[in-house]
């Protein structure tokens, strides 16, 4: 059952509540919610819970109709976001774990952990210990693979998955693992999940081959109640009368999972299909479906794997899905990040570098707006993130080293450029570091009482009203009212307490103001993308960089600006973008932006940049980075 406390609850009230609970032998589980003080129990509850009621500090009980409770989406109303060292699970972030099905060797397992890493992977799987279906398989190399597995982590920065199938091992585990795998033949292996429980390592959770989901909502139930709430849940394939593949990928337990636990829930392609060449497709699938990661087996030499050879993806396969994903990951609302391993690190060293002051990233906006989205998927939630109220404070914030970095959108891809930071990047001299898209969907914001028909005012920024406009046109009874920005409209039409109001923002926005969403998608293009990029003082970005932004001017004569095009063209080198903008008290003079596909840092570019740099009046380098989604 879930309590509801009281708003005004004291201490004492508080601690003989939980004396009542502990008395009749109750496991307690408080849960932190802004609005109110929730405290979850669950355990053989033998009074009546109207008794409960009853005690000074509880407004209300609720019973848990479920039979798992402290996995259940009833007790838990928002998602849980599981850490492995660096790596967040559930956020906004897609986890990639990738490795080999055992560990061979030494010198095979780095190989293979290298080739992951550079392609995207954030953790690493790999067996020490193989439950396999014939005794006379390869069953693992033990302790050694172990050892194996902590040196991949020594020098990739990868945390390490992998498989406990005894609880003889539990002091092994501890010792080298960062996520313990529980295996789908051990799913109910009950003393192995309470063993699991109280080692308080995150747990992944794989789907027993024959096992319903409330059977695999039961098992993860095991772990949470011997205190450990780090579980992920993995499905990989169950036993259907299907033989085409080696198991049958249930998808659908993704938004089911979804929908029942706050657990996030990742997918297994590899041991699902069995196949190589089914494993991508599924992954992609997976991803779209909202899953939160994936775990995909690899293998520099799959013909001579001594274990799922024939469903261990290459490495050129991999990093195909992987930048697959990466496209895929933002029509989901999610980022699939190359940099991922990198970022945490730089952010560690630069916190420990600013001792108490944290700030790390600044945006212009309100929470929940599409900047501050855009911090999230950059940095994680883990980063500090503090909204400025212009585009300049975060320019100045930067410039004064008072945040390590500043997240601003510079295009739409309905409504252009935003020329206002294009002239803040020419002004200060700040380094763009990386760059990011961002879906964008807009949602009609109002009352929960308010139906669109009685909807006559809606505030929106004017280039929302334009990204909008089909649906606009459609109800021309509207006034609209143009404002700051999205979050600022929630916020009025909220102040006002009309409900022949709107607003149009996000999801995110919606629920932070707890508004309701009146209609779901009124973007008149679903393919509305916003790019974003990431500004610092310093570049101390690691990773390899595919993109340079500069900007220069050229002199007043016929074919100047094309002598520059040209050494560009010369080079096949593309550009991305090219943008320009008037001189600042200097009428039709212009200053171009130009984005284009290349590593000005490696050799060959330093030349190319130096000839462009003979042939202008005035250039400037802006960044040297990795380009983001498309
Ligand atoms: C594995 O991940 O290598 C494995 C044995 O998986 P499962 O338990 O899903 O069969
Ligand atoms: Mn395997």
């Amino acid at each position: 059952m879930i309590l509801i406390l009281n708003k005004g609850v004291t201490a004492g009230e508080k601690e003989q509540l939980y004396d009542t609970l502990r008395s009749d032998n109750c496991l307690i589980k408080e849960i932190k919610s802004d609005e109110e003080s929730v405290i979850g129990v669950v355990g053989k509850i033998k009074r009546d819970i109207r008794y409960y009621e009853s005690l000074p500090g509880v407004t209300r009980v609720v019973p848990i109709t479920k039979p798992y409770k402290l996995v259940s989406r009833e007790l838990h109303r928002g998602p849980s976001v599981i850490h492995v060292g660096d790596v967040a699970v559930g956020g906004d972030r897609l986890v990639v774990i990738a490795g080999p099905c055992g560990v061979e060797d030494r010198k095979r397992t780095l190989e293979i952990a290298r080739v992951v890493r550079k392609h995207g992977a954030v953790l690493f799987r790999g067996g020490a210990f193989k439950p396999r279906t014939s005794p006379y398989s390869f069953q693992g190399l033990g302790e050694e693979g172990l050892q194996i597995l902590a040196e991949v982590r020594q020098e990739t920065g990868m945390g390490i998955v992998t498989e406990m199938i005894s609880t003889s091992h539990a002091d092994l585990i501890v010792k080298y693992v960062d996520m313990v795998q529980i295996g789908a033949r051990n799913m109910q292996n009950f003393e192995l999940l309470k063993c699991v429980g109280r080692l308080g390592k995150p747990v992944l959770l794989k789907r027993g081959l024959s096992a319903t989901i409330e059977e695999w909502l039961m098992a993860a139930e095991y772990i949470l109640s011997e205190g450990n709430d780090k579980v992920i849940l993995c499905e990989r394939g169950i036993r259907t009368f299907e033989t085409y593949t080696r198991n049958t990928l249930d998808l659908t337990a993704v938004p089911v999972i979804k929908k029942l636990s706050h657990l996030p829930i990742i997918i297994d392609p590899s041991h699902a299909t069995g196949i190589r060449e089914k494993v991508s497709p599924m992954a992609r699938a997976a991803i779209a479906a909202g899953a939160d990661g994936l775990i995909i087996e690899v293998h520099t030499e799959p013909d001579k794997a001594l274990s799922d050879g024939p469903q261990s993806l290459y490495p050129e396969q991999f990093e195909k899905l992987m930048r697959d994903l990466y496209v895929i990951a933002p029509v989901v609302e999610k980022q699939l990040d190359f940099e991922y391993i990198d970022k945490s690190a730089m952010l560690r060293r630069s916190a420990q570098k600013a001792g108490e002051k944290t700030t790390e990233a600044v945006f212009n906006g309100v929470l929940g707006s599409f900047s501050h989205k855009a911090c999230l998927h950059y940095f994680g939630a883990e980063t500090s993130i503090e909204n400025l109220t212009s585009f300049r404070e975060v320019f100045d914030a930067v410039s004064a080293c008072d945040a390590s970095f500043g997240v601003i959108p510079v295009e739409n891809s309905l409504t252009g450029s935003i020329h206002q930071n294009y002239d803040l990047l020419l002004e200060y001299d700040l380094k763009i570091v990386g760059e990011l898209t961002i879906r964008i969907i807009h949602n009609l914001i109002g009352w929960e009482t308010a139906s669109i028909d009685d909807i006559k005012r809606i505030y929106a920024p004017p280039q929302i009203f334009d990204q909008c406009k089909a649906f606009l046109n459609e109800n021309p009874h509207f006034d609209l009212i143009a404002s700051k920005d999205t979050a600022a409209s929630v916020g009025r039409v909220k102040k006002n307490n009309d409900p022949q109001e709107a607003a149009i923002a996000s999801l995110e926005t919606a629920a932070l103001f707890k508004m309701t969403i009146l209609k779901e998608g009124i973007e008149t293009n679903p393919r509305n993308f916003t790019r974003f990029v990431v500004i610092a003082k310093e570049d101390t970005t690691s990773g390899p960089k595919n993109k340079s932004s500069m900007i220069y001017s050229v002199s007043d004569k016929p074919g100047a600006l094309y002598e520059t095009l040209k050494i560009f063209a010369n080079n096949q080198i593309n550009i991305v973008k090219l943008e320009s903008r008037p001189v600042h008290g200097k009428p039709w003079e212009y200053l171009f932006y130009v984005d284009a596909e290349m590593n000005i840092k490696e050799g060959p570019y330093q030349k190319i940049i130096e000839e462009i740099r003979d042939k202008t009046v005035f250039f400037k380098i802006l960044g040297n980075y990795r380009k983001g989604a498309e």
